[in-house]
């Protein structure tokens, strides 16, 4: 199989990272015998450097000609006193919208060898794989008007606007997953008190019709937030809109004891989609050798399952992870405290010789479905 990535490895530790994912993903093509080729460009801050603006017309068309795109992490304190208009963070939401991703893929996956890096009790935490899918590019950081109006400005006003067929492709994506996962949906909303939850639970009624098999179950932004880390897994396949989900899966996040392994997928309509860890550009440890590069190296998974269903070449770098761990390897943010300390071009060394020597024993594979 032949496909062009675009990369964009943005800020931060963004850098570091992205070539750690890149060169996973080249010893993957060389065992199956694929030709993956990439190309990279500039988006957040290191795009405001190069060109003033944090999404340059060639690094959207680039993506607009890839197969798929991997991101690494935008932002930093060098560009936090920007207008907001070119802030990096600006890059990520036009990529978004200007590639049509509007349904975003966490899965949140509770490794053994991790249990202890958690803040939750390993028994809470313990066997914890749930998949958080959120509306990406409608609803409150998206409708218009959003200012500042009156007299002294002292009056501030936000929309939070969907239309019909905007819940129902998200939803659906919602039953997809549920149906090749579990056939278990919950959908949170918060339709005791907002018009635009009470569409959605409509919505989420209707398309259950053609989803018999998948139990459905309706719950209250404010329950599930206490449920997420109450008791976890109870969840399955959570679908929300863009609020709600980017709130409860920063706090689903925490289950697994770090940001520095949650992988992301933000797909298209037509399947297109871009790659990218669920944390920022850690600026606190940038160009230290210290980050964490398996979330970024799990959002590489996540591409060859779901932009180019490659099933077994995913798994085998989930595997390659999942065995470097149990081997005792950590990066400092785990906080483990048995096991060896590396840094990240050694843990991402490491990984590479497990996909090369083709990773096979694990408990806890095929975990990121
Ligand atoms: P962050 O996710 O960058 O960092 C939070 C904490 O987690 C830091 O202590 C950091 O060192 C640690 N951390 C994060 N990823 C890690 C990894 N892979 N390995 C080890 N430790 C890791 O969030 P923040 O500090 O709030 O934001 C920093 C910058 O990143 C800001 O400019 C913010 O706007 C931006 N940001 C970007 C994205 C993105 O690009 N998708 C997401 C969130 C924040």
């Amino acid at each position: 199989m032949k496909k062009n990535i675009a990369v964009l490895p943005g800020d931060g530790i963004g850098r570091e990272i992205a070539k750690g994912a890149v060169a996973v993903l080249e010893a993957v093509g060389k065992r199956f015998g694929h030709e993956f080729t990439f190309e990279y460009a500039n988006i957040g801050g290191a795009a405001i450097d190069e060109s003033n603006t944090p999404l340059p017309e060639q690094t959207l068309s680039l993506c607009q000609q890839s197969d798929a795109v991997l991101l690494g992490a935008v932002g930093g304190p060098k560009w936090d006193s920007l207008p907001s208009d070119i802030r990096p963070e600006r890059g990520l939401l036009a990529i978004r919208k200007e590639l049509g991703l509007f349904a975003n893929l966490r899965p949140v996956v509770g490794f053994q060898s991790l249990l202890h890096s958690s803040p939750l009790k390993p028994e809470i935490a313990e066997d914890v794989n749930l998949m958080i899918i959120r509306e990406l590019t409608g609803g409150l950081y998206f409708g218009k008007p959003s200012e500042r109006r009156g007299a002294n400005q002292e009056v501030v006003v936000d929309t939070l606007q969907y239309t019909r067929a905007e819940i129902e492709r998200i939803v659906e994506k919602g039953f997809e997953f549920a149906s090749i996962r579990n056939n278990k949906l919950t959908s949170v909303d918060k339709a005791n008190v907002l018009e635009s939850s009470r569409m959605w639970r409509e919505v989420v009624n209707e398309v259950a019709e053609r989803y018999p098999q998948v139990e459905v179950e309706h719950m209250y932004v404010d329950a599930a937030a206490m449920k997420l880390i109450s008791n976890p897994k109870e969840f399955d396949v959570i679908v929300t809109e863009n609020l709600f989900g980017d709130i409860l899966s920063d706090e689903a996040s925490i289950i697994t004891g770090s940001l520095g392994m949650l992988p992301s997928a933000s797909l298209a309509e037509d399947g297109f989609g871009l790659y990218e860890p669920v944390h920022g550009s850690a600026p606190d440890i940038a160009g230290q050798n210290k980050a964490n590069p398996m979330a970024m190296i799990l959002s590489g998974a996540l591409m060859l399952k779901y932009s180019f269903n490659l099933k077994e070449e995913a798994e085998l770098i989930e595997r390659a992870v999942q065995e470097t761990l149990k081997a005792g390897y950590q990066t400092p943010d785990l906080k483990l405290t048995e096991g060896k300390v590396v840094g990240t071009d050694e843990m991402i060394d490491l990984i590479i010789k497990r996909v090369e020597e083709g990773a096979t024993v694990s408990s806890e594979a095929d975990v990121y479905m």
